[in-house]
């Protein structure tokens, strides 16, 4: 094929912060919708499997949807709080050391340029060009990786994390109670291995990575886990009665 003698055009990549970060919500979106999907139709149907009233399963299906989004925000939240305050820590830590050692930081700052490849003097005259202009950003990003000014909101991340459960969860629950009672194992298969397709096929989009092996991977799992919960229904409902 001609692809193959003609050198593709370099790909352009943006080293564009704000790009990659806005593509991280979308996963970390994408992935909480998937939670939803994946615990409410579980519970979903071992509760239908079970017998249960149109009532019970929409109780159910109510306390599923409140209890996951709760727990992914309180998650998320305790997650990235922790991880700022980290981050906030070393920050002040690496200010303190630029303002009372900047001999020794320039001297780490040559050290980090020159194990990019660069020759001593290069790397010395860097080193004091940056120490002249915004020591502390490129400390903060070459010697720890963090960048100062993009600290995540742990409010945005829980709410995010719990409107994407929502979205997520809605899905099943509709099938749930909007389906005849007959069909209810059903309609909540069909919908709950739908929206999982989906799912996987736009997180494999977002990542760049195979679709078809993300989407088929999400489906085994989430088929595996809606057998399990049937049959687990099935036989408490037998129990029970
Ligand atoms: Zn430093």
């Amino acid at each position: 094929m001609s692809d193959n003698i003609i050198p593709a055009a370099p790909k352009v990549e943006p080293h564009d912060a704000g790009q990659s970060a806005k593509l991280n919500w979308l996963r970390a979106g994408v992935l909480g919708a998937n939670d939803g999907i994946v615990s409410t139709a579980l519970l979903l149907l071992g509760v239908i499997a079970a017998g249960s009233s149109t009532g019970a399963i929409a109780t159910a299906g109510v306390a599923a949807i409140i209890a996951g989004a709760v727990s992914m925000a309180l998650g998320e939240y305790v997650s990235v709080s922790t991880q700022r305050d980290t981050e906030r820590a070393l920050i002040e830590k690496e200010k303190a050391e630029l303002r009372d050692y900047p001999a020794e930081e320039h001297q780490e700052l040559v050290h980090i340029l020159r194990s990019y490849g660069m020759s001593d003097d290069i790397a010395h005259d860097a080193a004091t060009s940056i120490h002249d202009a915004d020591p502390l950003s490129a400390h903060l990003r070459l010697e720890l990786g963090i960048d100062g000014e993009d600290l995540t909101s742990p409010w945005a991340a829980a709410g995010s994390s719990a409107v994407s459960f929502m979205l997520g969860a809605i899905l099943p629950m509709l099938a749930a109670i909007l389906a005849p009672r007959e069909s209810g194992v059903w309609a909540v298969t069909i919908v709950t291995l739908i929206a999982l397709a989906i799912t996987g096929f736009v997180s494999a989009k977002l990542s760049d990575t195979n679709p078809v092996a993300a989407t088929l991977r999400l489906l085994i799992g989430g088929a595996l886990g809606l057998v399990v919960s049937y049959f687990i229904g099935t036989f408490f409902g037998g129990v029970v009665d």
